[in-house]
């Protein structure tokens, strides 16, 4: 068994620096600052990793395609050439529209080495999800194949005057002066490329949020978020060299960049990308044949594979497996301890947001696993809770108080902005502090365990009730698959919790059904905070990202407005 990186949780938090953390990366040659891509890519084929594998892609029919870190090179330099010779200007936005395939990684990484500004879009989004996303990022130009150019794109183009180039990656001649082949453009563009001289400060992606609590909003990083890339990638991921890595999410969200490109590839490591959509068969079989020894998934998968009732360390070799870690969601502590058992490794929670660009809060195979916890602030992050309602924000001391999760300002990865939202992103924050939106609490031993966010909290006959508090509960129960909570208002108690359950197989919706659930959670939580009410639903309405929509659940229940639904998974 290796050794994990972080060792000594206590002493590396007490010692951590940043200004530490940057002497681990090359930087450019002759001081000229700092870039993702430089550090992900370029030192590394300059090195001894050459050629390593820093990416293989699995294609929908099984087959692979290897990049060692030496083509990665190459390639990127090739995309950055290309938008050179496009005229394009450092800061621009270079948007991708794309499955997972090498295309969008080469882009992502060719376009940090220009210095354009990248916002990968999900490839599942309808025209005009696209449009929204193309035209408030102002986009310059869109790297995408011909079948979402036909079906999503064509019919947006007059709407969309400043898009100067669509690329296309399947295309082998250029179809007009502005639609160009992607194929072409790269086999004329020369494979050498020097970086230019990049600040820390200057801006590197764009990624929209989930759109969980509303329409998603644009947030602006830059190129030191790095540095919590590299160092997140070093402690919670815990790479080691010759490291297998799997992260399952989609560039189109902020996990399947930070996690899916940048830190696994600043750290050396190989990582797998897979270009079909869940499927437990086909992931279990992932695992063993590529020998992943470390996995970053999310809870919706987690659930989905607990459904399947498969212990797979019993099924498949998972020899090589070290770590399964998980975000996106709150992982309920039934989930963790299945996972244990079903992988035979440690399964690690770890709490982080679009705008924090990288993980904050993480449980560490060295430290104790509370489940159902997200564990303890990184190493140069400082989290609290607090009360913010006032002039000045209030941290709590006292453990077990419940309050907004806040964090310092300071650390490289923040976000600098939402894209023309000034106002609403200088709302997040007040002195020292940036408000995440999330509400936790503190244990006496220093974990943070999720709460809610502050929009999904249901006030109910004086109590503050979060809805995973109630959704962990009902998931304990035998027949309950999912479950989302929402707060519904009742004139007497301000707000009568109410809960959506997905059975599972085998088990039927009955009245008698609704009386044991809410019996059984009234057991274990008490009555004031357990379901008052049950409904059966077949499936949640979830975010292509897989997170819960309970804003939809709540809209519908009341027969308000639906508000944004570009990211609804359309199930
Ligand atoms: P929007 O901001 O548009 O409503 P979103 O907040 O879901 O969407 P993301 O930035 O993708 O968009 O998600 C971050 C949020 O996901 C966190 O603020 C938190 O609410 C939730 N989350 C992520 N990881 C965890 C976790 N481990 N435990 C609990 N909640 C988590
Ligand atoms: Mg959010």
């Amino acid at each position: 068994m290796k050794e994990p990186n972080l060792t000594d949780y206590a002493r590396l938090y007490q010692h951590f620096d940043w200004q530490n953390e940057r002497t681990q990366l090359a930087g450019l040659p002759d001081g000229k600052g700092l870039n993702i891509a430089h550090e992900a890519v370029d030192r590394h084929a300059s090195g001894n990793l050459k050629n390593t594998v820093a990416l293989r892609f699995i294609r929908k029919n099984g087959s692979t395609d290897d990049y060692t870190y030496g083509d990665l090179k190459t390639r990127t330099s090739k995309f950055a050439n290309l938008l050179q010779s496009l005229g394009l200007e450092e800061g621009d936005r270079v948007f991708s529209l794309l499955g997972r395939v090498p295309d969008l990684y080469i882009a992502a990484l060719g376009s940090l080495k220009f210095k354009a500004v990248f916002c990968p879009l999900f490839s599942v989004f309808g025209p005009e999800p696209i449009f929204q996303r193309l035209s408030k990022g102002d986009a310059k130009v869109l790297v995408t194949n011909t079948a979402f150019y036909e079906k999503k794109i064509k019919g947006l183009l007059d709407r969309l005057p400043a898009l100067n180039y669509i690329l296309l990656t399947d295309s082998p001649q250029h179809l007009d002066e502005k639609v160009l082949s992607l194929t072409k453009l790269m086999g004329e563009a020369s494979g050498e490329f020097s970086i230019p001289p990049t600040d820390p400060e200057d801006p590197a992606l764009l990624h929209f949020t989930s759109g969980t609590t509303g329409m998603p909003k644009g947030a602006l990083h830059v190129h030191q978020a790095v540095l919590t890339h590299y160092s997140t990638g070093k402690y919670v991921l815990d790479f080691h060299e010759g490291d297998i890595f799997w992260c399952t999410a989609d560039p189109g969200w902020v996990t399947g960049t930070s996690y899916g490109i940048i830190a696994p590839l600043v750290n050396g490591v190989t990582s797998i990308v897979d270009e079909e959509e869940f499927d437990g068969l086909r992931w279990y079989s992932i695992l063993e044949k590529q020998k992943v020894n470390v996995w970053y998934t999310a809870p919706t998968a987690i659930r989905r594979l607990m459904r399947m009732e498969i212990v797979p360390k019993e099924k498949y070799d998972l020899s090589k497996l070290r770590l399964v870690l998980s975000v996106g969601e709150p992982l309920h502590a039934g989930a963790v301890i299945w996972g244990q058992k079903a992988f035979g490794v440690p399964v690690l929670d770890n709490w982080w947001q679009t705008e924090t660009g990288g993980i904050m809060i993480a449980n560490y195979s060295s430290m104790e696993v509370k489940p159902g916890s997200m564990g303890k602030p990184l190493p140069g992050i400082i989290a609290a809770i607090a009360d913010v309602e006032g002039q000045e924000i209030k941290i709590y001391d006292q453990p077990g108080m419940q309050g907004h999760l806040v964090l310092k300002k300071g650390f490289p990865s923040l976000f600098r902005g939402y894209l023309h939202e000034e106002e609403r992103y200088k709302k997040c924050f007040k002195g020292d502090w940036y408000i995440t939106g999330d509400l936790a609490k503190k244990d006496a031993d220093g974990y943070f365990w999720f709460i809610g966010r502050a929009d999904d909290i249901i006030k109910t006959s004086g109590h503050m009730v979060g809805p995973f508090e109630v959704e962990s509960t009902l998931m304990k129960h035998p027949a309950v698959a999912e479950a989302a909570v929402i707060g519904k208002p009742e004139p007497s108690i301000g707000e009568l919790v109410k809960a959506f359950v997905v059975l599972k197989e085998g088990f039927e919706p009955t009245d008698g059904m609704q009386l044991e659930l809410i019996g059984f959670a009234r057991k274990t939580m008490g009555p004031a905070v357990a379901p008052k009410e049950i409904t059966f639903i077949d499936s949640l309405p979830k975010t292509k990202s897989g997170k819960i929509l309970r804003r939809l659940l709540k809209a519908r229940e009341l027969g308000l407005p639906e508000g944004d639904l570009s990211t609804l998974e359309k199930s």
